[in-house]
């Protein structure tokens, strides 16, 4: 039976892990309006995760929905060790670091990569614990690393380490993540997120061991969280189908009054380009433990809606918090009230006649410009690619954008994209009734009514699966 669910036109994506691993848990996030599941290989084994893509998929076909999965690989994460008990780091005090696995003590710690004293010089910064901790590196030779603590502090086992001012020789993928991305292959993930992307080279790898034909379905998000990614933003958003602002590294390896900025400048980027974006971390932290948010938790989630986000991210909230279902809802309430405004809709972006894609670019333009003029209740995409419909709701129309393929795994792919509702169409009937049938598919499922005004895109002749070249204005009768 199709479940009841809250629909916003921004998605939201809620982090998998032990507080929604039940079937139950995850059906009440769904029906509270969640539109991905993100499956974080930092933390779980492959039998944790087995039973969530499970899940998923089960709920996905009972209640015929398109819940997304999304598998986040680790990326070349560098951490400190064991720690015996919590050891208190004093400022001005020599600490030595070492990559030969032991518990780490006060005056020397493990950190878990093996070239560290190959790329780091004397002068640079090692931050552990999200920054909490800074050590500055003294001298360097043979193997051993001196650093003098800067900041102090408490550390515990297992905290993430970022080097700022080091150029990293990690390669981007390792070999944990070609295992999980293997797993999370055979098991039908719809999104990979690569993370501590440097450079296009690196989704370039990623999409090429994904394979031509998967790529068609199984589409790959770049996780912007160190500076050479900034520096290489636009040949990044050029060859990745979406991007991830990871806040939480992001904001340790650049100075962090520079990440609302650098928000608001990638999220213009990806509209402007059609790919999707996601505003990751910290959006609503204090409900990891409280029942409310606090008031700039709200305010950060309606801002980056209101910077124009495809969609925003839960992590501890949904995976480990004590709300999972309230901090959804909570998320759900600050989308709708801020679609209300007229200022997140609409981009004025005319299409590029340079662009190979100009004549279908032009279409899309024109079908949500028309669509605005009209007041319009929906606009209507054919898809095999998924290109109509990401090209669509980059223009951020007013009118809900209803998206028909013949690419069955393409459909939970595209609940990741602001507005996007998907639905599988596979006929060989021409062009005028494939509108009618898909105009009376929508109002059987009560998703347009009698009188309203629809802007439908097509590929004419239908056929040809060609590009979409064709718009046409319909009244439902
Ligand atoms: C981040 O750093 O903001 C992020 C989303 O990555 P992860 O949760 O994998 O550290």
């Amino acid at each position: 039976m199709p479940l009841k669910v809250a629909v916003n036109k921004a998605k939201i994506i809620a982090t998998y892990g032990p507080a929604i691993e039940t079937k139950d848990k995850l059906i009440e996030i769904i029906q509270a309006g969640v539109d991905v599941i993100r499956f974080n290989f930092s933390h779980g084994d492959y039998a944790f995760h087995q039973n969530g893509f499970n899940l998923v998929k089960e709920i996905n076909k009972e209640h015929k929905l398109n819940i997304a999965i999304l598998s986040d690989l680790q990326g070349p994460k560098i951490r400190i060790g064991k720690v015996d008990g919590e050891l208190v780091l004093k400022k001005k005090e020599l600490v030595e670091i070492t990559d030969k696995e032991c518990v780490s003590t006060k005056d020397t710690l493990f950190v878990s990569y093996e070239k560290l004293y190959k790329d780091v010089t004397i002068g640079e910064r090692i931050l552990i614990n999200d920054g909490n901790i800074e050590l500055k590196v003294v001298s360097v030779n043979d193997k051993k690393i001196q650093a003098e603590v800067i900041y102090g502090g408490i550390l515990t086992s297992n905290k993430g380490v970022n080097l700022p001012e080091t150029s990293l020789s990690a390669p981007s993928l390792t070999p944990k993540d070609l295992k999980d991305l293997d797993f999370a292959l055979k098991e039908g993930t719809n999104w990979v997120a690569l993370s501590f992307v440097r450079k296009a080279s690196d989704i370039k790898k990623v999409i090429s061991i994904i394979g031509e034909e998967r790529h068609s379905y199984t589409k790959v998000i770049s996780k912007i969280e160190k500076p050479e990614a900034i520096e290489n933003i636009d040949s990044i958003i050029a060859a990745t189908d979406a991007i991830m602002i990871a806040r939480g590294d992001l904001g340790v390896e650049v100075p962090p009054e520079k990440v609302p900025l650098l928000q608001k400048d990638i999220i213009d980027k990806c509209i402007i380009n059609a790919k999707p974006v996601i505003v990751a971390t910290q959006m609503m932290e204090s409900m990891i433990k409280n029942p409310v948010a606090t008031r700039a938790e709200i305010n950060d989630v309606a801002n980056a809606v209101l910077d124009g986000t495809d969609a925003v991210m839960l992590s501890g909230e949904t995976s480990i918090g004590k709300y999972p279902v309230r901090v959804v809802q909570t998320m759900q309430q600050i989308l709708s009230n801020i679609e209300d405004a007229e200022l997140i809709y609409n981009k004025q972006l005319v299409a590029n006649p340079e662009s190979e894609t100009f004549l279908s670019d032009a279409i899309c333009y024109n079908a949500c410009k028309i669509a605005k003029e009209i007041s319009a209740k929906a606009i209507i995409g054919m898809t095999m690619s998924g290109y109509t419909a990401f090209k669509i709701s980059s223009y951020r129309p007013k009118a809900k954008i209803f998206i028909f393929t013949e690419n069955k795994k393409l459909l939970p792919t595209l609940n990741l994209f602001w507005g996007i509702r998907a639905f599988y169409y596979n006929s060989e009937v021409g062009t005028n009734e494939t509108i009618d049938d898909v105009i009376q598919l929508l109002k059987t499922n009560k998703l347009v009514k009698r009188t309203d005004l629809i802007v439908n895109t097509a590929a004419m002749p239908l056929k040809s699966k060609g590009k979409t070249n064709a718009l046409k204005v319909s009244l439902v009768e």
